[in-house]
């Protein structure tokens, strides 16, 4: 059974919102049904748009997802799934040289990040806790459907989420794949607005 405050959350403005989960699905998933009814499928999946495809299996708060349907004649479904599924399978990945070969590197290539990070007190040494603490506060704000959503295309669809440190507020970048896994592609994506 689901706790109440998994199902009940409340955003940043006071407002009160269910926390409802669908599942994306274009027909090239389904299961269960007849080989030759899956070629067919499949034939006519790859004709199809490629953004339909890498939606295929992704999961979304309700309140914040893909306008449905994303084209005419787009056979996608949605399919309501718990908030407790989600929990279950999503996670978080970055990697660790999104730091160490990105952020702190040299000002040039790091392109202001590297300053803005060591204003915040952070060093080269810090890259292994900064990863972590990047994946378990966008896993936490994806659960909560504190995410907006940015560039969707045949690689998938991206995510800005918020990363706080030093109380500072700022969005950071990843693209979503299916059964909630969300992918670091920017540590520092801009300022949280
Ligand atoms: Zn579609």
């Amino acid at each position: 059974m689901s706790a109440f405050s998994d199902l009940i959350k409340v955003d940043k403005n006071g407002r009160i919102y269910y926390n409802k989960w669908i599942e994306w699905i274009h027909l090239y998933n389904y299961v269960g049904i007849e080989r030759e009814v899956v070629e067919e499928y499949i034939a006519v999946a790859l004709r199809h748009c490629a953004s339909c495809m890498a939606l295929s299996g992704c999961y979304f708060f309700k309140g914040v997802m893909p306008k449905y349907p994303l084209h005419p004649h787009c056979d996608c479904k949605t399919m309501d799934i718990d908030i407790n599924w989600v929990k279950k399978k999503a996670k978080a990945e970055c990697k660790i040289e999104k730091f160490t070969e990105y952020i702190f590197t040299d000002e040039e290539q790091s392109k202001g990040k590297k300053a803005l990070f060591e204003s915040w007190g952070f060093d080269i040494s810090d890259s292994e806790y900064l990863k972590n603490e990047f994946c378990r506060q966008a896993l936490e704000n994806y659960l909560s459907g504190n995410y907006k959503l940015k560039k969707l295309d045949g690689e998938g669809q991206r995510l800005a989420i918020p990363i706080t440190l030093k109380n500072k507020t700022f969005y950071s970048g990843w693209l979503l794949r299916p059964q909630g896994l969300i992918i670091n592609i920017t540590p520092y994506g801009g300022k949280f607005k």
